[in-house]
């Protein structure tokens, strides 16, 4: 699609005076009377009527069309005076011509000596007021012609500009309801990016209406959103995800500005930048070697679950577990198999634990469970019991059994702690007695008593 801005003022113009010079030519050399006819033809009186008739229509639609031009490029008003003078003047002309001619015809004063002594006078008289108005308008004609030059010149770097675009390029006109609303789009312009990321050719779409096209628009609200950008002229920027059957899977940053009664959409496939930010996002907040989240993650889910305790009146627990003499398991199986010990270990506690639950790698060998919603000192022990539980079976290691014990302790949001870094500091001691104890074990809580009590885990597996 190549016309985008429509400057038809240059045409016009040029169609004006073309129409106009030998229109006002034929009205001002028109004999009034006699046997002399125009251009040196002789006529009767009913064609010379016909043709200063038709001189005279012609000037004054060329001068129409001239205050055409005025409205299309807001000129000012010297070139507006002058094409009124003119077309006063053609006016007062062409009438005075037609009646001196119908009077003449019908053998009616004046006589062709009058109109003869009259003619020179006339001409004289008109000549003075084209020059006049010619002088005046011919500036204004030129700066017209001007701004249209500049204006196409603005026009083909614009296509320059779309065309090459490395973006996707859309303008739209706007198609209102029946209030006058902007409701939908049509394709006016599409760039070549545009075209290839919809896999469709400019004839397909253009004059096409855009949820027709891509009822996606509808579905995704979108549509309203670039109505919105119409109605309150404020630009709509956003990324978004498209996923239909013209553009699959793909993460779109798209910014629409109003033009006119439609809008201009540039997009641009953000889909790879999306996929690394969110690679880097899932880096940032958790550990390469198992996936599971690390502290920083931990410490937000932590920061969030105790916040929901306060509004529902619950307890959130904390399990912090490290597992017993992992150095030997280094140094006996090697530190690949430790790696791989310490995703098994990872797994296993990952299928034993709630839906709401969280369980965080900290350490080496330490790992954090999460565990919101709990009414009773009794639910932390079944679940504490419940993680030893699922290390009675050992851990497949690349077809190896490797038997594994963990020390843990406990701690409860608002019972033994009252922010993240206590929490973590209170399980952390909690477990360290474990250690001290001798290792394999649990430190838990029963009802009724914030007291932390060693657990005889071995007895109780
Ligand atoms: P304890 O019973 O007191 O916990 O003794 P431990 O041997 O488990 O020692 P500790 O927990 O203090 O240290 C954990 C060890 O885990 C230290 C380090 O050699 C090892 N480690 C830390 N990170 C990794 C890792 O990513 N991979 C492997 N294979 N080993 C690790
Ligand atoms: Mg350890």
């Amino acid at each position: 699609m190549k016309a985008v801005w429509h400057s038809s003022s240059r045409a016009i113009l040029l169609l004006g005076l073309f129409l106009f010079i030998p229109a006002a030519f034929v009205l001002l050399g028109a004999p009034i009377a006699g046997t002399v006819g125009v251009f040196g033809f002789h006529l009767g009186p009913a064609a010379r009527v016909a043709v200063v008739f038709a001189a005279w229509l012609l000037s004054i639609s060329c001068l129409l069309l001239l205050q055409r031009i005025h409205l299309h490029s807001n000129t000012e008003l010297p070139y507006l005076l002058a094409s009124y003078i003119l077309l006063t003047f053609l006016i007062f002309f062409g009438m005075e011509r037609l009646v001196l001619l119908g009077f003449r015809s019908a053998g009616l004063w004046p006589s062709a000596h009058q109109a003869g002594m009259l003619h020179p006078w006339i001409q004289i008289a008109s000549s003075f007021l084209v020059m006049g108005a010619a002088i005046v308008m011919l500036p204004r004609i030129r700066s017209i012609q001007e701004g249209g030059a500049a204006a196409r010149k603005e026009h083909d770097r614009f296509l320059a500009a779309a065309e090459s675009s490395l973006d996707d390029f859309y303008i739209f006109d706007g198609v209102p309801d029946e209030s006058g609303a902007i409701v939908d789009f049509r394709f006016s312009y599409i760039n070549p990016n545009a075209l290839r990321r919809l896999g469709a050719t400019h004839e397909s779409l253009a004059g096409k209406i855009l949820t027709e096209v891509r009822p996606f628009m509808i579905t995704s609200g979108l549509i309203e959103k670039y109505s919105e950008v119409v109605r309150t002229g404020k630009p709509f920027v956003a990324e978004v995800y498209l996923d239909d059957e013209r553009i699959r899977a793909t993460w779109l940053h798209v910014q629409v500005v109003k033009l006119g009664n439609g809008i201009a959409i540039t997009s641009r496939d953000i889909t790879e930048h999306r996929r690394m930010l969110d690679r880097i996002q899932h880096m940032a907040h958790h550990d390469q070697l198992t996936g599971l989240p690390n502290r920083v993650l931990l410490e937000d889910r932590l920061k969030q679950a105790m916040l929901r305790a306060d509004r529902e009146q619950h307890r959130v627990a904390i399990v912090l577990i490290d597992i017993d003499n992992f150095k030997n398991i280094n140094d006996t199986l090697g530190h690949a198999q430790g790696d791989a010990v310490l995703t098994a270990f990872a797994a296993r506690l990952r299928t034993r634990l709630r839906e709401s639950d969280t369980v965080a790698r900290i350490g080496g060998d330490e790992f954090v469970i999460v565990m919101p919603g709990i009414h009773r000192f009794a639910d932390v022990n079944t679940c504490a019991q419940h993680i030893l539980d699922s290390l009675v079976d050992p851990l497949a290691v690349d077809g190896k059994e490797v038997h594994i014990t963990v020390s843990a302790g406990v701690s409860i949001y608002p019972d033994t702690s009252q922010d993240v870094e206590q929490l973590l500091r209170v399980a952390d001691s909690a477990m360290y007695a474990v250690k001290n104890k001798g290792r394999n074990g649990i430190l838990t809580f029963e009802e009724n008593n914030t007291d932390a009590r060693l657990t005889d885990t071995p007895e109780s597996r």
